[in-house]
């Protein structure tokens, strides 16, 4: 599943090809992404120009003249740009054709992506308003984390995956940020130090900023069909590596489940 540090990615990477583009065309192959795509949306948006592409959480921001596309890869979901007349394959549900000649094409094959359209301001949609803080934003601090868990009995797991608290942290960002901050995934959020919260802070900032540089160098040509739309391997520590040596301590990696999903971590390390 793209995780945020594979949508900051893909939204860098599109910059240079859609930005000061001119819509010609929009074509709806597959309506029924996780909400239908707008039935309108060609009429609305087709003479405008897409101004500006940026990322909140997991959803990218193609901010045309008239209003602005929200666009999120679900489970799946990758974007490129190639020449709009190549052919589509069975999962390109969904393209913008430019007049420069080529197009930007949504290729999803499990559909829980989506592709939504609003003229207001979108950090007001329904989906974006109760996002917590960017995680690489100066808001996520260990001041913010601490104030926020005080009296609550959940893990500091479900805590930091809460959308409600940080923005767009997915279960292998948050095992590796809880293990860089040597606490262990089932705490409970209300019982950990601010001190311990500032570390996890950093660690997660540090942990994604590194997925996001590993992301830029392996990557993948946005503009090439044949290019790879792919999700880097990351270099991870912990997540996936139950029973393999802990890279600190040697200890085997354990998992258990927190909140129905998977939790990787050294039990010598992380307290
Ligand atoms: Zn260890």
């Amino acid at each position: 599943m793209p995780e945020l540090p594979e949508v900051e990615t893909t939204c860098r990477g599109l910059k240079p090809h859609v930005v000061n583009r001119q819509i010609a065309a929009v074509r709806i192959r597959e309506r029924r992404l996780r909400w239908p795509v707008p039935r309108q949306l060609g009429r609305m948006i087709r003479g405008t120009h897409i101004r500006n592409i940026d990322r909140r959480a997991k959803y990218l921001l193609l901010r045309t003249d008239v209003g602005t596309l929200i666009l999120h890869l679900g489970m799946s979901g990758s974007l490129r740009v190639v020449a709009a007349d190549y052919p589509a394959g069975k999962y390109d549900h969904f393209e913008l054709v430019f007049t420069d000649g080529n197009c930007l094409r949504l290729r999803d094959p499990r559909r829980f992506g989506c592709v939504l359209w609003t003229t207001n301001d979108p950090a007001r949609h329904p989906l974006l308003s109760t996002l917590g803080p960017e995680p690489l934003s100066n808001a996520l601090s260990g001041e913010y984390l601490y104030a926020r868990s005080q009296g609550r009995r959940i893990s500091v797991k479900s805590f930091i995956m809460n959308s409600a608290i940080v923005a767009g942290i997915g279960n292998i960002y948050a095992n590796e940020a809880l293990f860089a901050a040597g606490i262990h995934p089932q705490r409970q959020a209300g019982r950990i130090s601010q001190q311990r919260y500032t570390c996890l802070a950093d660690s997660i900032k540090h942990t994604l900023q590194n997925a996001i540089q590993a992301g830029g160098t392996t990557l993948r040509d946005f503009s090439r069909e044949d290019g790879n739309p792919g999700y880097f391997q990351q270099q991870l520590r912990v997540y996936g590596r139950e029973g393999a040596s802990c890279p600190c301590c040697q200890a085997p990696i354990r998992r258990l489940m927190v909140a129905q999903r998977s939790s990787y971590f050294c039990h010598r390390c992380q307290r």
